[in-house]
């Protein structure tokens, strides 16, 4: 009996009405949410995040959150920016313009924009005149021919012959921007309609954020294998090379010999001479240069500690814990995990030292040790001796072993 009291259990009528009470309290109404929006703007700029918006005929919400604008100082937003717009997205059939920086773990956004349609009825209907009749004309082609002759003046612009200068990092096609639409119909929309604009804002505020922060954790911590797994491939490639093929030619240039070909890398801005290499890509030599040299390139994928770091700065802004915290996790490179430990790069200070010593290995003091340092090397020469003899190495890392132990020399030698 309880369940047909309706002062005990409220009807359908009810609820929808309650839902519709919360709805106007929280997102304002569906023909014109502006006046909503003007009083959220405050609690959104509490929140990190920058709202912008122009209330007009043509109206326009720009949206800048607060992982967005970490993402802009970033290099790679300096290079390429992948600007993309989808449609009926929310009840008012506005559009949606993503602004994409192509990082090294894909795309990330810039900013978003939620606009007025780009067209009213009578473009429509103008449009389709317009290809009715080019279809119609398609007989003898010359609209085709034109149109054709029209992109062919602007060959600088898209044959990648003409684009091998320009720095792409191997991004030929809009898939980033493809991409992006994707998740935002799929996975942050759920192929459903927003209310209106304020909803539609506060999915991403809320949803689309939320979906990156994963994304980035992911890289961060090693959960991903992607980038790993693309990391070993060119490191097989590149495992020929030796300390001998390379020769740093200063200013950041360095010089690198396989087989009959030479091919000059420049490290800070990560570009190689070679085919691949010439518009930014991540190559086989600038990974044997990043093995052998130990040096962090721009366009390499992030499988250092402090490509670790950034990506959780990325992330999580001034939450992020220090670099040390990223040194510990393993890398998930097939090999081996002794490789993997031994790629972490040196810090600063490190750095530093080395390049102040004079010879090229690192040298021990000759001054007197206390007995208890003394006992605690030999302890730690003991252990490694026990690994030796019990550890699955391969010869390359048996090498790179000897390689580091032979460097440490006393003043006589
Ligand atoms: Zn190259």
């Amino acid at each position: 009996m309880g369940l047909a009291n309706a002062s005990l259990n409220p009807t359908h009528n009810q609820i929808y009405y309650l839902h519709e009470c919360w709805r106007d309290a929280k997102l304002g109404s569906s023909i014109n949410p502006f006046d909503k929006l003007k009083e959220k703007v405050p609690f959104y700029e509490s929140i990190g995040t920058t709202v912008k918006f122009h209330d007009d005929h043509l109206w326009a919400v720009l949206l800048v959150t607060p992982l967005m604008k970490r993402n802009h100082p970033l290099s790679s937003s300096k290079e390429i920016i992948f600007i993309d717009s989808t449609a009926s997205c929310e009840t008012s059939s506005s559009t949606i313009t993503v602004i994409l920086s192509a990082t090294k773990v894909g795309a990330l956004p810039l900013a978003v924009m939620i606009h007025a349609s780009q067209c009213d009825v009578s473009d429509s209907e103008e449009t389709t005149r317009r290809q009715k009749n080019l279809l119609l004309k398609c007989k003898n082609c010359p609209d085709y021919v034109k149109r054709l002759r029209n992109f062919l003046a602007r060959k600088k612009e898209w044959i990648l012959l003409f684009r091998k200068d320009l720095i792409t990092r191997n991004n030929n096609t809009n898939n980033f921007s493809e991409a992006s639409i994707r998740i935002l119909k799929d996975v942050i929309l759920s192929r459903t309609r927003a209310f209106n604009v304020i909803a539609l804002c506060e999915f991403f505020l809320g949803v689309w954020e939320d979906y990156f922060t994963k994304k980035l954790f992911e890289f961060a911590t090693s959960r991903r294998s992607s980038v790993t797994v693309f990391y070993d491939k060119i490191r097989k490639k590149s495992s020929n090379f030796t300390e001998n093929d390379l020769k740093d030619l200063s200013n950041n240039l360095f010089k690198i010999n396989s087989g009959e070909h030479t091919y000059i890398i420049k490290t800070d801005l990560g570009v190689c001479s070679c085919p691949s290499g010439s518009n930014g890509a991540f190559c086989k030599y600038q990974c044997a240069l990043m093995e052998l040299k130990k040096i962090r390139l721009p366009n390499a994928p992030p499988v250092t500690p402090e490509d670790k770091h950034e990506l959780a700065l990325l992330e999580l802004g001034p939450k992020c814990p220090p670099k040390d915290f990223f040194c510990n996790f393993k890398n998930q490179l097939s090999s081996a995990t002794v490789e993997s430990n031994a790629f972490e790069m040196p810090n600063e200070q490190e750095t530093d030292d080395i390049a102040h010593s004079n010879n090229e290995g690192q040298i021990i003091n000759a001054k007197p040790i206390t007995n208890f340092k003394r006992e605690e090397i030999l302890n730690e020469l003991k252990r490694i001796t026990d690994v030796v003899k019990i550890a699955n190495l391969s010869e390359e890392s048996g090498d790179r072993l000897i390689r580091t132990l032979q460097k440490i020399q006393t003043v006589k030698d």
